[in-house]
């Protein structure tokens, strides 16, 4: 395997790292556990060290990740502007974790493009932004930005400082990146650096437990609703999806995370290829789709919902009535399934 952690690059980012007066790390809003994940992993393994290092995240993450170590120490824009907004502004180096762009990032996005701070972008998703990148690392084939957090700390040699705080929190943004070491994103590389990272003591049944295994009876109802009354099913076209309205959102006392996963469920059905969620919130409409084998629901994002991702995950919105969006979806989906015959075989 040919890294991407080049040695003149890592020249690059060691000369960035020494200079640096303040370090922000930064990653996507609406977080998910690899974005949680390297960010923590990173932080932690800078902090150790001594660097003058903050995190600072678009928006809170989901209660199902509230657990994560150092999860405290994330500086929020949504809650504290007046804070996050100087450090961004000074800061000489900021890492951009687990966004190919900086529109990922929502309103923080204004802050990073205007500060003059060194931008270091370490992803896995496709097209990064190479005109805002000082420094790039992106490796599309690996499984996630906190498998790419290992590498680089193996590229600067310094395996040996990975405790349990950061083995914990790139160990817990594997684990969500790759479904439980199922999706095909997931190497012998992935279960190497799992197996590494099981070495520094980290209780891996526990974080599977955390991360599984707290399930509210409000998030199961929900569940259970969904794929009793709310699925859709064209077994036609090998499509099935979920879509929910605000309404019902309420009557299960939806929190943020509570539908993640939905979607994966969706697709887990014998026969279903690719699998949908719609969710309203406000006047807009968030929309998941996952697919098995070589189902580019990336492309279905961006061609028609304002999205992307990976090929066999992505996201997008809908402005608009969900009524709409599921309406448009189901009248895309014909045209989707012709171009993508082979696919859906
Ligand atoms: P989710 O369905 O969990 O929200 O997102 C799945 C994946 O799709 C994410 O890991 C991310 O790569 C991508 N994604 C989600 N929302 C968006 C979006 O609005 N724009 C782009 N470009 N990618 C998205
Ligand atoms: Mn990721």
């Amino acid at each position: 395997m040919t890294s991407i952690f080049t040695s003149d690059k890592i020249t690059a980012l060691r000369k960035l790292l020494e200079e640096a007066k303040l370090i922000v790390i930064t990653s996507h809003r609406s977080p998910d556990g690899d974005s949680i994940g390297c960010s923590l992993g990173l932080y932690h393994f800078l902090k150790k060290q001594g660097y003058p290092v903050v995190v600072c995240h678009p928006d809170i993450a989901p209660g199902f990740l509230q657990w994560m170590p150092g999860i405290k120490d994330i500086t929020l824009l949504e809650r504290e502007p007046e804070i996050v907004k100087p450090l961004i502004a000074d800061a000489d180096l900021i890492f951009c974790l687990d966004y190919h762009h900086p529109s990922r990032t929502g309103k923080m996005e204004e802050l990073l493009v205007n500060s003059n701070a060194a931008k270091v972008i370490i992803d896995h998703h496709r097209d990064p932004d190479k005109d805002f990148a000082t420094l790039l690392f992106s490796d599309i084939t690996s499984s996630s930005t906190s498998q790419l957090i290992y590498d680089l700390i193996e590229s600067l040699e310094k395996t040996d400082l990975i405790d349990e705080l950061s083995g914990t929190c790139i160990y817990t943004g594997i684990v969500t990146d790759t479904g439980s070491f199922r999706f095909s994103c997931t190497s012998a590389r992935t279960h190497h650096i799992a197996g590494e990272i099981q070495k520094k003591g980290i209780h891996t049944w526990e974080i599977h437990e955390n991360l599984f295994d707290a399930n509210s009876l409000n998030r199961l109802k929900l569940v259970s609703y969904s794929l009793l009354e709310k699925l859709v099913i064209y077994p036609e076209y090998k499509t099935a999806f979920v879509w929910l309205t605000q309404e019902e959102e309420e009557r299960f006392e939806v929190v943020k995370g509570d539908t993640e996963g939905i979607v994966n469920q969706v697709l887990s059905i014998q026969g279903i290829r690719l699998a949908g969620f719609f969710k309203e919130s406000e006047q807009i409409v968030k929309i998941s789709f996952r697919s098995k084998g070589e189902i580019p629901t990336n492309k279905l994002c961006s061609h028609h919902f304002e999205g992307g991702g990976h090929l066999n995950a992505s996201g997008g919105k809908f402005v608009g009535k969900i009524e709409d969006a599921v309406k448009k979806f189901v009248t895309i989906l014909p045209n989707f399934v012709e171009e993508n015959k082979a696919q859906f075989e």
